[in-house]
C-alpha cells in the first residue's frame, strides 16, 4: 500500500443547508457508503471495536451513529457485535450503549474473564509476547469504529490506540505497552544518594517519580511525564537522571506493532476505520469523566486504510488548533508559543509525545500509506446550493 494515495472520506459537522440532507447524520450515512461493506461476505462475524468509555467518562461515538454503523453492517449481510475491554463492556450500560441500543451484542474483547487471549510473539524492546484478545482474534470482519481524543501516554488516540491497547488482555496494556519506555536507562543509581533522589521525587509536578529506598531504586513513570524538564534542571550537579526521546516513542512504536498483529488477523478487504473527530479531549475516554473539549468538533472519517486516516486525523486537528481556553487549568507546562513547530496534542502532552511518531513507524511497517486524498462528502460548499425545504415541519414516523 506504501506510496499510493488513500481515500480518507470526509464528513464536515458544518453543513450548507437547514436540511436532513446536509446533516452531519446523512454524512456518516454516506462515508459508510463509500467505504463499501460488500467485501463483507454473508455470515461474517464482525467485531466492531470501539472504547466504550469508563464510568462517567461518556464522551465516546455517539450510541445513534454506532447503531447506523451496526446497520449497514447487518445489511451488508455480517453479523456484528461491539467489543471492548471486559469492564467497559459490563458498565456500557450506564453510557447508554446496550444490545437493544447499538442492535448487536456487546463481547467483551477476551471474553468474560479477561482470559480468552492468543499468546502473540514480539520480540520488541522488553516485550517479548502479550495476550490478544480472543474474541477480536476469532471475527471475521474488523470495523475499528475510533472516538479521536489525545492521550497523555503517547499523545493521541485513534484508529491505531484503539485496537493496539483495547486489542489486548489487560495485562498487556497495563504491565507491557505502559511499562515499554523502561526497556531504556535513565537513572545512574551509583550517582545518587538517597537524598537526592528523594529531591527528584519533590521536584516532579506530575508526580511521575517515585524511589524506593530500600532497593535504591527510582522510576519515572511515563505516562503523565509532560517532559517539564524540572528533574533535569534540579539534577544538574550530579547528573544521574534523563529524560530521552526513546522512553516515549517505545510506546507508539509498540502500538504500531500491536496494531499490526491485530490488522494482520484479517483478510485486507475485510478492514473498515471510521474515526469521530467530536468531543476532542485531552485525555483518553478510560479516565471514567468528561472532559473538556480542547479542540472544536470537526466531523467524521472513513477509510480502509489505517495509516492514512490516522494522518487524517492528526492534520485536521492540526489544521483546527487549540481552543486554549478549554484547556483544563490542571494540564500543566502546556506549550502555546505559536513559533514552536509541534502538533496540539504535543503542546499539550510534551514534544517527546509527537502524535505522528505511531503514523510514521506504521507506515514503516507497511500498514498503510500516510499520504492520502481527502474526500469530502456533502461539503457545506455543495449542500449550499441545494435547495432546502422553505418550512420545516414533523414528517413521518410522527405521533400525530
Ligand atoms: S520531566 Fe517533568 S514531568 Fe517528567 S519526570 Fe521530570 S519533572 Fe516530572
Amino acid at each position: 500500500m506504501s506510496g499510493k494515495k488513500a481515500d480518507v472520506y470526509f464528513g464536515s459537522v458544518q453543513h450548507g443547508a437547514r436540511a436532513r440532507f446536509a446533516s452531519f447524520a446523512r454524512k456518516v450515512d454516506v462515508i459508510l457508503e463509500r467505504l463499501d461493506f460488500s467485501t463483507i461476505d454473508r455470515g461474517d462475524k464482525v467485531a466492531v471495536k470501539m472504547h466504550l468509555g469508563f464510568r462517567e467518562g461518556y464522551q465516546t461515538v455517539p450510541v445513534f451513529f454506532v447503531r447506523r454503523v451496526v446497520q449497514a453492517v447487518r445489511k451488508a449481510g455480517g453479523v456484528p457485535f461491539i467489543t471492548d475491554n471486559p469492564t467497559s463492556v459490563y458498565n456500557a450500560v450506564e453510557r447508554g450503549y446496550t444490545s437493544e441500543t447499538c442492535g448487536c451484542p456487546l463481547i467483551p474483547v477476551a471474553g468474560v474473564k479477561d482470559r480468552y487471549t492468543y499468546t502473540t510473539e514480539f520480540g520488541f524492546l522488553n516485550v517479548e509476547s502479550m495476550e490478544m484478545g480472543g474474541v477480536l482474534h476469532d471475527a471475521d470482519v474488523l470495523v475499528d469504529l475510533t472516538h479521536v481524543k489525545g492521550h497523555n501516554s503517547c499523545g493521541f488516540g485513534g484508529a491505531i490506540k484503539n485496537i493496539a491497547l483495547g486489542g489486548y488482555q489487560a495485562h498487556s496494556r497495563w504491565n507491557k505497552i505502559h511499562r515499554v519506555g523502561q526497556a531504556f536507562d535513565y537513572w545512574d543509581g551509583d550517582k545518587c544518594t538517597p537524598e537526592h533522589a528523594k529531591e527528584l521525587v519533590e521536584v516532579c509536578p506530575q508526580n511521575c517519580i517515585s524511589y524506593d529506598e530500600k532497593e535504591h531504586k527510582l522510576t519515572v513513570s511515563f505516562d503523565m511525564c509532560n517532559q517539564c524538564m524540572e528533574c533535569v534542571k534540579a539534577d544538574r550537579d550530579v547528573g544521574c537522571i534523563q529524560i530521552r526521546p526513546e522512553s516515549f516513542s517505545a510506546f507508539q512504536e509498540l502500538m504500531a506493532l500491536s496494531a499490526k498483529k491485530v490488522l494482520d488477523t484479517f483478510n485486507d478487504d475485510k478492514r473498515f476505520f471510521i474515526s469521530f473527530l467530536i468531543d476532542i479531549t485531552a485525555y483518553c475516554d478510560c479516565w471514567g469523566f468528561g472532559q473538556p473539549p480542547v479542540v472544536r468538533d470537526i466531523g467524521v472519517l472513513g477509510s480502509r486504510d489505517i495509516v492514512a486516516i490516522e494522518q487524517a486525523s492528526l492534520d485536521l486537528i492540526a489544521k483546527a488548533g487549540l481552543m486554549t481556553e478549554m484547556i483544563p487549568p490542571f494540564m500543566k507546562n502546556v506549550d502555546l508559543d505559536p513559533s514552536a513547530d509541534l502538533h496540539p496534542f504535543a503542546r499539550l502532552h510534551g514534544p517527546m509525545k509527537d502524535p505522528y511518531i505511531v503514523v510514521r513507524a506504521a507506515e514503516r511497517l507497511g500498514m498503510g500509506s500516510s499520504s492520502y486524498e481527502l474526500v469530502e462528502v456533502l461539503s457545506p460548499e455543495e449542500t449550499m446550493k441545494m435547495k432546502a425545504p422553505e418550512r420545516v415541519r414533523e414528517t413521518e414516523p410522527s405521533f400525530y
